[in-house]
């Protein structure tokens, strides 16, 4: 069994925003809390960490999570990779340097600003071709985003999986067709424009059916609609859900 864990559903700032009056803020439900972007993927007892989230430090307690066998960035945006430096902590406890992987032209980025991180917390590995840890493979995709950024495909006992969490548009759409899962941006408001490099919810919806994915998840959030009302308007369309932190999926 395979366990995908949402760890942080907000887009660059967590919700509820700092003094803000609006519904989404305001709102008591608990899966209207969201933290920034990290994904956890649990295989074979391997913890693989899809981007560092500024709010990791919070995530790792929640999650009792001591140990992180291999972190994967889609691209060098402080919401994904600001929790980077707490990496020592989970250090210390394993004395295991962790591999990171991402393009040279991410990690080039990612190493200005922690470069104290890879003399021995983390190891840098460029991706270049698809590759395996255990029986989970791993491949990337360019996706276009206000700065590069890539996607991950997962393929684990002949299910795939989609990662693109910062994304207005993919243009080479052959690797990523007819996945069973889909996890996609969905930063902006429903009847939106996209912009900057973002989906809005209407556009990522569209998106999913045209690369015919099984099912979506639809995260990386700003305050724009309470998970209660806009879960209710997207499983009108489809197979959609709107993910929370915590929301977890076994493959
Ligand atoms: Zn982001
Ligand atoms: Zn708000
Ligand atoms: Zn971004």
């Amino acid at each position: 069994m395979t366990k995908i864990k949402f760890l942080g559903t907000a887009s660059a700032w967590p919700i509820p925003r700092i003094g803000c009056k609006c519904k989404v803020c305001k709102s008591k439900d608990k899966k209207d809390i969201r933290t920034r972007p990290s994904l956890l993927i649990k295989n074979k007892g391997k913890n693989i960490l899809i981007d560092v989230s500024p709010d990791f430090h919070q995530q790792a307690l929640k999650e009792n999570l001591t140990r992180i066998d291999a972190i994967l960035i889609t691209h060098a945006h402080e919401d994904h990779i600001g929790g980077l430096d707490d990496l020592n902590e989970i250090y210390k406890l394993n004395k295991k340097t962790i591999t990171l992987f991402t393009k040279r032209r991410i990690f080039r980025l990612i190493n200005i600003e922690y470069p104290w991180m890879f003399d021995k917390v983390l190891k840098f590995r460029p991706l270049k071709k698809a590759f395996k840890i255990d029986n989970l493979e791993i491949d990337y995709f360019v996706v276009e985003h206000s700065v590069f950024t890539i996607g991950y495909i997962f393929k684990i006992r002949g299910k795939k999986i989609i990662y693109a969490p910062d994304c207005n548009g993919v243009k080479r759409k052959e690797k990523i067709m007819n996945p069973d899962i889909l996890i996609i941006d969905s930063t902006k408001e429903f009847n939106k424009q996209n912009s900057n490099g973002h989906f809005s919810v209407k556009n990522s919806i569209k998106f999913a059916k045209e690369i015919r994915a099984k099912k979506t998840y639809l995260t990386h959030f700003d305050h724009h609609s309470t998970h209660k009302k806009l879960q209710k308007k997207v499983s009108k369309i489809g197979n959609f859900e709107v993910a929370y932190d915590g929301l977890k999926i076994e493959v």
